[in-house]
């Protein structure tokens, strides 16, 4: 089959899955109109594989089939590769300004990593293999879901008073049977399939009790028992121009809790089961972290740039870059992107094969890429609110340029160096990127999308080699001493 199109991905859609959004069910993910925007940008995704001068860049050959599969599936060997799976990503996430995090390649590379490295899923092996073929020669969209529902984090999974979480409850001929709930299924409105996976942040104690949810898997989005529940869309529809929230209306990805109603995961859909070992140490012996953090590395870049981007404009509509402290913080976003830049680079640079055979980026500089964006896209959003000020309180709809104050409208809501039409959009767009419903979503997602940055920070000291630096103000202090005796 290789690369689908957009067509072909809306079509897929429609399987019958029960998302329930707003207390009822949806019927048509692709036609609702609190989910069809997004649902339109995945099929554009898909549709820009599939344009002839994009080949290329966006897809390469399946090494079984010889079909056209998508780059992000590519398990790289060499430098070269990273920085043509840094293209695509970059052609993806240009498009969708770095706000449609969960565009399909975030999965597929991790899919691509644990088949690389599929060894260390021990009896599922070849489930994981198997899998990661069809997701890549079907062009399937996948969501995964990593963690347990928060119910009482001072107690692990297997340990609540409250028991809720997802875990297999028995086992027959077929497979096993799951019950519970996981969350978080970003994309899950979109996706064809669902992956369950452990979360590196979140280990099992090895215990009986705690082996029934030591369970990883994959099943199909319309698998029987599947029930996910949708968030509120971010803007409610019905809003009085499609201008008035251009990046809600367009790139919510949808985060949805899963519920499993005693749902049947046949056994070759398995990629581990009650091997408290395996679930917590499977990042670990994949290595995929690397892989993992490119991809963003590089969405966070994208949306680093749209954010500057944005400021320019801003501050040329009322000249306000003619103050120096407003320049200071064009020049931090300037900076951020810079900063970014150089991250992705030097972890391509610094590449090395890893232990399973796989060029992996280094992961000193993509890891910092995870612990500065969160703030480097906060900041981005209050420096467009400082920017912007009242101007961002006071624009109306866009449906206020054809309303019956439209001469009103037109002469009053220029600036210095725009149209009143002009401004509108552009402020519109400022306030949907920095201070909307839908902006603070992004915010959100910057900080957790990737797992709980504290405890991944303290990992971070924790694993780092810091004796040489010890060593070295040791032996500065013990210089200082000598210099001191000796009187110089
Ligand atoms: C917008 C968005 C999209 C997401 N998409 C996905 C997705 O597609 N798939 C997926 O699997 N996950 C997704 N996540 C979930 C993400 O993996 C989790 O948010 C993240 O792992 C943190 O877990 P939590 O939200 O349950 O927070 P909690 O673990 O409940 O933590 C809440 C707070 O308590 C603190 N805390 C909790 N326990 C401890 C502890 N033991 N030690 C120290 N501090 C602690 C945390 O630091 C945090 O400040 C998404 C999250 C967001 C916000």
């Amino acid at each position: 089959m290789g690369i689908r199109t957009g067509a072909q991905v809306l079509e897929g859609l429609r399987d019958g899955r029960q998302l329930y959004m707003d207390g009822t069910l949806v019927k048509d993910v692709t036609k609702d109109p609190r989910l069809a925007g997004g649902a339109r940008t995945m099929a554009q995704l898909f549709d820009m594989q599939n344009q002839p001068e994009l080949r290329d860049e966006m897809t390469y050959e399946s090494p079984k089939t010889g079909e056209r599969v998508g780059m992000s599936f590519l398990q790289a060997r060499t430098r070269e590769d990273l920085a043509r799976k840094r293209g695509m990503y970059r052609r993806w996430h240009d498009h969708t300004l770095g706000m449609f995090g969960r565009a399909p390649d975030f999965v597929n590379v991790m899919l691509s990593s644990f088949a690389a490295g599929a060894d260390a899923f021990g009896p599922y092996a070849k489930n994981m293999t198997a899998y990661y073929e069809k997701a890549r020669d079907e062009d399937r969209i996948a969501t995964h879901s990593l963690t347990n529902p928060q119910v009482d984090r001072t107690h692990n999974v297997a340990a609540q008073a409250k028991d809720l979480a997802a875990k297999a409850v028995r086992e027959t001929d077929a497979g096993i049977i799951i019950r519970g709930a996981r969350m978080l299924a970003t994309l899950g409105a979109y996706s064809d399939d669902l992956l369950v996976m452990p979360a590196p942040s979140y280990p099992l104690p090895n215990t009986e009790e705690a082996k029934a949810f030591a369970i990883g898997f994959t099943i199909p989005v319309a698998t029987k028992g599947v029930k996910l529940v949708n968030r509120p869309a971010s803007i409610a529809p019905g809003v009085a121009s499609s201008h008035d929230f251009p990046l809600s209306a367009r790139f919510d990805e949808s985060d949805c809790m899963i519920v499993f109603d005693d749902v049947l995961v046949p056994w070759e859909n398995v990629l581990m089961y009650r091997d408290i070992e395996i679930f917590n140490s499977i990042y670990r012996r994949v290595h995929a972290m690397g892989a993992m953090g490119h991809q963003f590395a590089v969405k966070d870049l994208c949306k680093a740039q749209f954010m500057m981007s944005l400021a320019f404009s801003l501050v040329r509509t009322t000249k306000v870059d003619e103050f120096l402290h407003i320049q200071g913080m064009l020049a931090e976003l300037i900076n951020s992107v810079q900063v970014l830049r150089s991250c992705i680079l030097t972890g391509e640079q610094e590449a090395e094969l890893s232990p399973v055979g796989v060029m992996a980026p280094a992961m000193g500089p993509i890891g910092a890429v995870r612990y500065l964006f969160p703030e480097m896209f906060r900041r981005s959003c209050e420096i467009i609110q400082i920017i912007g000020a009242g101007g961002l309180a006071m624009v109306p709809s866009f449906a206020e340029v054809n309303g019956p104050l439209a001469e009103d409208v037109k002469t009053y809501y220029q600036a210095a160096a725009a149209d009143s039409t002009t401004r509108i959009r552009l402020f519109r767009l400022a306030v949907d990127a920095s201070m909307s419903t839908f902006s603070g979503r992004q915010q959100l997602y910057e900080r957790y999308f990737a797992g709980d940055p504290v405890r991944g920070a303290g990992n971070l000291y924790q694993g780092f080699d810091k004796e040489p630096y010890v060593a070295r103000i040791k032996a500065l202090l013990e210089r200082f001493e000598r210099e001191e005796a000796a009187g110089l």
